[in-house]
């Protein structure tokens, strides 16, 4: 189909997210997830519908993940404090209603554009995800948000094929582990390699499930778009999914402390318009997009408008 006149974009957020503490300096901090949620308060994003998330059910996060990690999670949130999941995965007291909450804004998204609520939707929500794997909490992630909303659109809507394309500048291990044990999953990463978490070389790559780009440190717009013309865009193509789902990480910015990827606002409205194009040709235009990474405040707070203002095009 061609594209729509009007796409009606609705965002979610768990307001949990904002008191999920990781400790002072750590580079996952509410702070972000502030700066994200302070441009719905301007025009013209002040005019989207914000939606407060509610809890996932159980069931929907085992989709993804092992049922026994999920109550151990539960179990490991202490009272007060932090407690470190592994070097750089930190929990406190509202972590897990957090994880739960942005897991549930992910589900409650597919549900509303299979309602015909709205065409797209973006979560504004933390903890990311993408790192989790089926049994355990890694790089700042709790519950993998995105697989959990492919799985939730296969199981509760229906929906056979589904494409999920990972554009944080790391390599989305945990999501990749997922994809080659589902079916008609195809999980697409352009990541900075050698990298954390040094997983996603496409040697590995399973036809038809994972499909990984490394991009080399001091690669920019031109390398990009290339590998999404020459690669992404055609593998997109073949699949022809049922519904797009985008795990947002805006750490590729050439100003994100952590990535050394020279990205800029227009690269991320550009990668956006091009997955909208595959929406529209294929599943009625439906994009689900959720935050993962993006650590510089002001790059990921204009990186994320770039990316909304496309998404409602
Ligand atoms: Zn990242």
């Amino acid at each position: 189909m061609s594209a729509k006149q009007d796409i009606t974009l609705h965002i979610y957020k768990n307001s949990s997210g904002l008191k999920h503490d990781t400790g002072a300096g750590h580079p996952e901090c509410i702070a972000r997830q502030d700066a994200v949620l302070s441009i719905f308060k301007q025009e013209p994003y002040s005019a989207l519908k914000v939606i407060e998330a509610e809890e996932a059910e159980t069931k929907w996060v085992a989709y993804a993940h092992d049922r026994n990690y999920i109550m151990d999670l539960q179990e490991a949130i202490p009272d007060s404090g932090h407690v470190n999941l592994d070097s750089d995965t930190v929990v406190s007291p509202h972590s897990y209603i957090a994880a739960i909450t942005g897991a549930g804004a992910a589900c409650q998204a597919v549900q509303d554009i299979h309602d015909g609520n709205c065409d797209r939707a973006f979560c504004a929500t933390r903890p990311p995800g993408h790192h989790a794997e089926p049994e355990r909490a890694m790089g700042f992630c709790l519950f993998n948000n995105i697989f959990i909303a492919a799985r939730y659109a296969q199981q509760q809507c229906g929906y056979k094929k589904i494409a999920i394309i990972d554009f944080d500048v790391h390599h989305g291990n945990g999501t990749d582990a997922m994809a080659r044990r589902a079916e008609n999953i195809l999980y697409i990463s352009s990541h900075q390699a050698p990298f954390y978490p040094g997983t996603g070389n496409p040697a590995h790559d399973v036809a038809g499930k994972t499909l990984n780009i490394e991009l080399a440190a001091g690669d920019g717009s031109e390398t990009f778009r290339k590998v999404y013309e020459d690669t992404v865009v055609p593998a997109l193509h073949s699949f022809a999914p049922d519904f797009v789902m985008i795990s947002a990480g805006f750490d590729a910015h050439k100003d994100d402390p952590l990535a050394q990827i020279n990205l800029t606002e227009d690269d991320f409205t550009w990668v956006t318009n091009q997955l909208c194009e595959i929406a529209n040709k294929y599943c009625g235009g439906k994009v689900l997009s959720v935050l993962e990474g993006g650590y510089n405040l002001d790059a990921l707070k204009s990186s994320c408008a770039a990316h909304l203002n496309a998404l409602q095009k």
